[in-house]
């Protein structure tokens, strides 16, 4: 089943049922705890939180989402795309646990031929919250699931807060067995891959009174509205019902991937990887491209234009990292006019604006590659320069390793923008080593630095979010960038 005819059955389903269908918000929200939407629920938080008042009991959306804390899966793990679409369905007050579980396992399991997505009923494995007896025997005994298909899990999976007191309530999720040849068997709690999570409820039902962490808080009572919140991966379903192994091969996503493999020359999936149970790196830099291709056009589609700080470095980051991808795969010509247009293709079934806006989309796109091209044509000199001295002092010195100290692979990744695994591997094609772990350390008491600098500046509550974002965003070069402060990144 295509991914628009997904969303398309999922949303008629809810109106059916009786939701209001509420078209997405734009990825940049005035939220000024988030980069980007990250949840089909951001954009119903005044409602759930009783700022608002709702304009309809129930609703339902397809919400675009970017999750840059999912960078670094990108292309390793079967099922993390940076930017994806999440369905939800949403009750203020209205209907609750029953209702959303009943509703969730409908669509899931009614057959294709009557509109649903036909999945088979025996390999759905839900989970629940360890202390929610309630869900536990409405997936029994309503439901009629097996109890050792369900897990009960702790506050680190199944609990549902949002860091701070206000609403918080135990999830139910649902994953999918995808076979004895994606992994061991024994449900989500044993392996994640074989057993795919596609669909999360949140039964908001607490009012938290203190919330210290994820996992420890206080609950003062109930709360006086009960609300659901769910979110349905659109891409993780299209994965499941396309059945396909990942989700760089659902439709929307793998005709960019097969471009790029045409452009490189490489054949996708054809060797095995360097370690079990992992992709070969061909296949990644493949994955990396189509993901971020996607990631950027929808980025760049609601208003992102490329930057060193914020929202505009997340975008420059994907179109540097889709580029380089390119690159180790052997292609060094521009790339993005071969493969943004593929995208949008793609794409403009359900957002139709991206190709009226394309002229301006396309532009912003490959003004930056062009940039960083540049970028390349200068670190390659410095670097050029950096490596023929190393060798020369290592020949001086009796002809041991030639190395590159760490300042100057430092030095090229904050003045000129060189990702670290682009120095090591242009250095390691010359014969020379890299003091990577000198590099390392120069980026921590950078790092360290900025962190000081931030809280000198400010340490209030809202902005905690934010850093935990940049913070998961993990990669080494990612905070590299100067005056990176915490209001930079709110107002990016
Ligand atoms: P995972 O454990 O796989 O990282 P999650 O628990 O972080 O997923 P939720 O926050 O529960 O995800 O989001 C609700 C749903 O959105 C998930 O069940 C999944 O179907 C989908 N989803 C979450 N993150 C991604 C992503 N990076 N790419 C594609 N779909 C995603
Ligand atoms: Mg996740
Ligand atoms: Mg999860
Ligand atoms: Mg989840």
């Amino acid at each position: 089943m295509e991914t628009a005819e997904i969303r398309r059955r999922w949303l008629k389903y809810f109106e059916d049922n009786g939701h209001a269908v509420v078209p997405s918000a734009p990825l940049i929200y005035d939220d000024p705890n988030l980069l980007f939407v990250n949840a089909g629920m951001v954009p119903m938080k005044p409602y759930m939180l009783g700022q608002q008042t709702p304009p309809w009991p129930r609703a339902t959306s397809v919400q675009k989402c970017v999750r840059t804390g999912d960078i670094e899966e990108v292309g390793k793990t079967s099922r993390h795309g940076t930017f994806f679409q999440m369905n939800g369905n949403f009750s203020f007050g209205d209907y609750f646990k029953e209702r959303a579980i009943e509703l969730a396992w409908g669509l899931v399991t009614t057959p294709i031929a009557d509109g649903g997505y036909g999945l088979d009923p025996d390999r759905i494995w839900p989970t629940v919250y360890e202390d929610d007896d309630e869900a536990f025997s409405i997936w029994t005994q309503k439901v009629g699931v097996p109890k050792e298909r369900i897990t009960r899990r702790g506050k680190e999976d199944n609990y549902w807060n949002m860091g701070v007191p206000g609403p918080g309530g135990p999830c139910s999720e649902l994953f999918y067995d995808r076979g004895a040849q994606y992994g061991p068997d024994g449900g989500p709690a044993v392996d994640e891959d074989r057993f795919m999570e596609f669909w999360n409820l949140v039964f908001m039902q607490d009012d938290l009174s203190q919330v210290r962490s994820k996992a420890d808080f206080d609950i003062a009572g109930p709360l006086p509205a009960k609300n659901i919140d769910t979110g349905m991966g659109l891409e993780r379903m299209a994965t499941l019902l396309q059945g396909k192994d990942n989700l760089y091969e659902i439709d929307e996503v793998f005709p960019v991937l097969a471009k790029a493999a045409e452009m490189t020359g490489r054949t996708y999936g054809a060797k095995s990887g360097a370690a079990a149970g992992q992709s070969h790196p061909d296949d990644v830099h493949l994955r990396v491209v189509a993901d971020h291709v996607r990631s950027s056009l929808m980025l760049i589609g609601d208003g992102v234009t490329p930057g060193n700080e914020g929202r505009g470095y997340v975008l420059r980051r994907m179109l540097r990292r889709a580029v380089r991808a390119m690159r180790l795969l052997g292609y060094e010509d521009k790339a993005l006019p071969e493969l943004l247009p593929v995208s949008v293709e793609r794409m403009k079934a359900s957002y139709p604006e991206l190709e009226t806006d394309f002229a301006r989309i396309s532009q912003i796109a490959y003004g930056e590659e062009d940039a960083f091209r540049r970028t390349l044509g200068a670190g390659t000199v410095i670097l050029d320069t950096a490596v023929t001295k190393a060798k020369q002092s290592a020949a001086a010195t009796g002809g041991g390793q030639a190395t590159l100290a760490g300042e100057q692979a430092f030095q090229l990744h904050d003045t000129y923008g060189f990702p670290i695994d682009l120095t090591l591997e242009m250095a390691a094609e010359q014969g020379v080593h890299v003091d990577e772990s000198g590099f390392r350390r120069l980026m921590q008491e950078q790092r360290d630095r900025a962190k000081a600098d931030a809280k000198s500046k400010k340490a209030g509550h809202a902005h905690t979010e934010v850093w935990k974002e940049l913070r998961e965003l993990g990669a080494t070069d990612w905070l590299a960038y100067q005056g990176l402060s915490t209001e930079a990144k709110v107002t990016g």
